[in-house]
């Protein structure tokens, strides 16, 4: 055994292992999977040469997320930055707009422009704050303080009824909601509409970028720095027990709280081990993936320039169909997220092809396939999709928890998203990386700062693993 085991090779288990390996421990990676990559891998769901991102495919944080900063992932990855960051289709082919400039954005918002600056402007402008709010422990003293009041107070707006005082028209309520909806949570809520804010202000200060070759890219580079330092990752290795992995002075696991109860329960102490068991676990997922034979036919046109777009409709039809997925029914005029990979990325399929990524949520452990509904709600919004879709590929939620054993019930977020769901993640401590056994660590997205693809559970739990069993400081990250 080495230094250091990793169990579960996702964005988390591998910033985890990058850190460790650098720092000069040696490292193993297990992963159950035949692939590395957890939420980040990139497969031919349907047809040869065709490459659809499996979990994640838009990924707000990798130029943001301070843990892939430090690592430098722009100069190992080709990162797309599209200049209409996201948008949501209205009826009578109109959309709200959000590009990259918030000046441009501002404008295309007509009478709501102002106040949408207003509401945005003092996020974007101090974005690194907010990241340094958003990004650690919530139960600490935020690095910017100011940032960290201007997002409070925000966050309280956009959170409780009072989230259309400032607007007068629909376009910018429909594409702050569409944004916060990512959270799989009502709205309005805090959790959702911090999360919202959040990604929101990243539309407008780095973008929201597509990586040549999909999300799978991430991974690999993640994986190539692993080995440059000495680490070996072992693929089709499931870990059932701690004892498999002694005795490595420290392990980091990728796994949601019944993984961590399922590989150490027996030795964890009663009153740590009751808060794993009342983890609370959020709604599902069910994926829709379709290789189409041309661009989807928006009615809004300038909707086929965006790498995302939420679908659909108002922020009341938006706040309905989430509302009805928190009270455990599936919406007959579902949220869709729709990511649009091909424009920005010549590779993921042959010429004359498309391939367009969607989900849409759905009670936790939904055996429903949702590809007619969804089919419905972009059809709504681009009249003629049916006739471009050449190929449809759907994974219920029942089927994501299979895919992946931290998505319970198809809960990719590994951990409901309300504000205790996020300060209890998993424990409410000050260290919740830690454990209450020496040298074992949680690393995945059920500890702070939640889920995405950012690296940063698996940043922190390393730096702690380092101080506490080795003594070491974080080390140098870049290339
Ligand atoms: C459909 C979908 C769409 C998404 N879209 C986006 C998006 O566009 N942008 C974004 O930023 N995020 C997105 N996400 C979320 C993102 O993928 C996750 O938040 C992220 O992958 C979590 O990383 P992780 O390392 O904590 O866990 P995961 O990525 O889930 O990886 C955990 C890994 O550990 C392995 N493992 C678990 N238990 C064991 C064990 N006992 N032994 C060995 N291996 C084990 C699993 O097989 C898995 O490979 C999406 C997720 C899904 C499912």
């Amino acid at each position: 055994m080495p230094d250091v085991a990793v169990v579960g090779s996702g964005p988390n288990g591998l910033a985890a292992a990058a850190v460790m390996a650098r720092a000069g421990l040696s490292v193993e990676v297990f992963e159950a999977a035949a692939t590395i990559g957890g939420g980040t891998r990139t497969a031919e769901l349907m047809q040869p040469m065709h490459f659809h991102d499996v979990c994640s495919a838009v990924h707000p944080m990798a130029l943001a997320s301070p843990f892939f900063r430090a690592f430098e992932l722009a100069r190992r990855v080709d990162l797309v930055v599209p200049e209409l960051s996201f948008g949501s289709p209205l009826d009578g082919g109109r959309a709200a707009l959000a590009y990259r400039s918030l000046d441009r954005t501002a404008e295309a918002l007509g009478r709501d422009g102002d106040a949408y600056r207003r509401l945005m402007g003092p996020l974007v402008h101090r974005i690194q704050g907010v990241m340094d709010l958003t990004q650690h422990q919530l139960l600490r003293f935020p690095g910017d303080p100011v940032a960290a009041v201007l997002f409070g107070l925000r966050t309280l707006e956009q959170g409780s009824p009072l989230w259309n005082v400032r607007f007068r028209e629909e376009f910018a309520p429909a594409l702050i909601s569409g944004v916060a909806a990512h959270a799989v949570s009502r709205l309005p809520s805090l959790a959702a509409a911090g999360a919202g804010l959040m990604l929101s202000a990243l539309g407008h200060a780095d973008g929201w970028p597509v990586p040549v070759g999909g999300s799978a890219s991430i991974a690999a580079a993640l994986a190539e720095d692993i080995k440059a330092h000495g680490g070996v990752i072992h693929t089709g290795t499931p870990v059932e027990s701690l004892e498999e992995l002694v005795p490595a002075r420290a392990t980091l696991l990728d796994v949601a709280p019944r993984g961590l109860l399922k590989i150490a329960g027996a030795a964890l102490p009663d009153r740590y081990r009751r808060s794993l068991e009342s983890f609370r676990y959020g709604n599902g997922s069910c994926k829709v993936d379709f290789i189409l034979s041309a661009p989807v036919p928006w009615a809004a046109g300038v909707l086929a320039d965006a790498g995302t777009v939420h679908v659909g409709g108002t922020r009341a039809e938006l706040a309905h169909a989430e509302n009805e997925v928190s009270a455990g029914r599936h919406p007959d005029r579902p949220y869709v997220l729709v990511a649009q990979p091909s424009p920005f990325d010549k590779g993921r399929a042959p010429a004359g092809r498309q391939i367009l990524w969607t989900y849409c949520h759905v009670p936790a452990g939904s055996t429903r396939n949702m590809g007619e509904a969804v089919t419905v709600q972009l059809e709504r919004f681009a009249p003629g999709f049916r006739d471009v879709v050449v190929q449809a590929h759907v994974t219920t939620a029942a089927e994501l928890a299979e895919y992946n054993r931290n998505y319970i019930g198809g809960d990719f977020s590994a951990g409901v998203m309300d504000v205790r769901g996020l300060l209890q993640r998993p424990v409410v401590s000050p260290v919740p990386w830690r454990t209450p056994l020496r040298g074992v660590y949680l690393c995945s997205s059920s500890t702070p700062p939640g889920p995405g693809v950012t690296g940063m559970p698996g940043y922190h739990a390393a730096k702690h693993a380092l101080k506490d069993i080795f003594g070491l400081p974080v080390p140098a990250l870049g290339l």
